[in-house]
């Protein structure tokens, strides 16, 4: 067993990014080059640490390949070759800041910064405003992005929300007001989860938490059943919920939740084992439990991160073990340094079917591997031979059309895909189930738009 939560010693948070991670100790033993990639990719790519992370995550015996140390400080191969030299000239020869920050924009344009028309097609209205603090694609969940929890205790270096972390301003979802969400929720009963995300909502206060909480709770929404948070405070900073100065309140905050008689989701991040062996994770969970909240996991295939069976096999049964409920596991999105991080379609469900055949059923709660792509999240089933054709089955999670989940189709198997646009359908077929529909939709979003821009 492990130790009491009275036992734990109050860590405060450190933390480092670009333009102070030479004066990391561990960082200052590291071979000149590994630091430089560090540098230059660190102009282009968000990056950012903290000591739970440098201390008590990564092997610093193990470097560079330790998968902590690869999710959190960037790599020289995140970015093609010539985007890298292109900085690295630059660094080299002291070019100033605002030169470097330019290149540094043009190629982030390149990296497909809102991957799955997240910005357009997916923001919901209120008597004709926009809420651009909320997201709403799936009937049943709304999401919000609470403007004040827009950033991460560290930063992932795969993570598709990268272009708010780097000051790309016009992507920001921000949104101050939980007053538009609660109407919002009452005009939209079938809504019947809020999911607060970000970055990482529980970088917030408790105070300023409560206060989007407490807008929810005494809002009178019969129709609001679940609150669900996205958090990888578990795995980045379990202080939170154990010694930071409001770590009691924050507890306090989710047994009234749960005391409420809403069911209150916490959505972890676990991307590695690693990230589930420590003595502040294992108390901060056990006492997370005690409020009556419900952990679920997910993380998505990375290569150089947790692209084998055993990794995942290994991950969620640590997670059974600590009463956490394995929920989702994702293929990495079509953005920023994937080429880095893809496991192909084909690969990311053989991943899954070895680490599924070696857990028992407690573990198989897990979904996956699950693609969010413009019509909805895509899980593949797996390679399949119907006649003598090797086909992709798939079959949709949630859909942009509710009436789409839980529908099979197929795909013409391909080896090398990473994504559902690189697929065709099979059987001869010209397009999937769903791709005139969706046209539709579209179609609809968009005149609605223009004849507003008219207005
Ligand atoms: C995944 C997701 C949800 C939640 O889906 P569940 O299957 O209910 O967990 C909601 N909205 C968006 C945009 C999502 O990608
Ligand atoms: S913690 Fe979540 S939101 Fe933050 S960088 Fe990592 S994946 Fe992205």
């Amino acid at each position: 067993m492990f130790k009491g939560k009275d036992e734990i010693i109050a860590s405060e948070f450190r933390s480092y990014s670009l333009h102070n991670f030479k004066t990391i100790p561990q960082i200052q033993k590291l071979n000149p080059e590994l630091i430089k990639n560090i540098e230059v990719v660190g102009n282009v790519l968000p990056f950012k640490v903290n000591n739970y992370v440098i201390d008590e995550l990564i092997d610093w015996n193990n470097i560079p390949e330790d998968p902590i140390y690869v999710l959190t400080f960037p790599q020289k191969e995140m970015l093609l070759p010539h985007h890298y030299k292109l900085i690295e000239d630059l660094l080299d020869k002291g070019a100033s800041r605002e030169e470097i920050k330019n290149a540094a924009n043009e190629i982030r344009h390149q990296l497909n910064p809102h991957p799955a028309g997240q910005l357009e097609h997916n923001v919901p209205k209120l008597d004709d405003q926009r809420l651009k603090g909320m997201q709403h694609k799936y009937r049943e969940t709304v999401l919000f992005f609470p403007s004040q929890g827009q950033t991460c205790h560290a930063y992932c270096t795969f993570c598709f929300r990268w272009p708010q972390f780097v000051g790309m301003n016009e992507f920001k979802f921000a949104m101050k007001e939980s007053e538009l969400l609660v109407k919002y929720l009452k005009e939209n009963p079938e809504a019947t989860d809020v999911l607060f995300t970000g970055g990482d909502p529980l970088v917030m206060k408790t105070k300023l938490l409560s206060a989007y909480i407490d807008a929810l709770l005494s809002g009178d929404i019969p129709n609001l059943k679940t609150i669900r948070i996205g958090t990888k405070a578990l795995a980045y900073w379990p202080y939170r919920f154990l010694t930071d100065n409001d770590a009691k309140e924050l507890l306090d905050l989710f047994k009234k939740v749960s005391d409420s008689g809403i069911h209150l989701a916490i959505m972890a991040h676990f991307n590695h084992p690693k990230e589930l062996d420590t003595e502040a994770v294992k108390i901060a969970t056990a006492e997370l439990r005690k409020t009556g909240a419900q952990i679920r996991t997910q993380s998505p295939v990375l290569k150089h991160i947790n692209d084998s069976p055993d990794v995942w096999a290994e991950m969620w049964r640590k997670q059974v073990d600590l009463g956490m409920i394995p929920y989702y596991m994702f293929v990495a999105r079509d953005t920023g340094a994937q080429d880095y991080f893809a496991v192909p379609l084909v690969r990311a469900w053989e991943i899954f079917r070895g680490a599924y055949q070696k857990v028992s059923g407690v573990c198989r709660t897990v979904r996956g591997p699950s693609m969010s792509c413009t019509p909805g999240k895509v899980q593949i089933l797996g390679v399949g031979e119907i006649g003598e054709q090797k086909v992709l089955t798939m079959r949709m999670i949630q859909g942009r059309n509710p009436d789409w989940a839980a529908r099979p189709f197929f795909a013409e198997y391909d080896e090398k895909a990473i994504w559902l646009d690189e697929l065709k359908p099979a059987f001869g077929q010209e397009k999937f189930f769903f791709e005139d529909e969706l046209a539709q939709i579209f179609r609809e979003s968009i005149s609605t738009e223009e004849s507003e821009n008219l207005e």
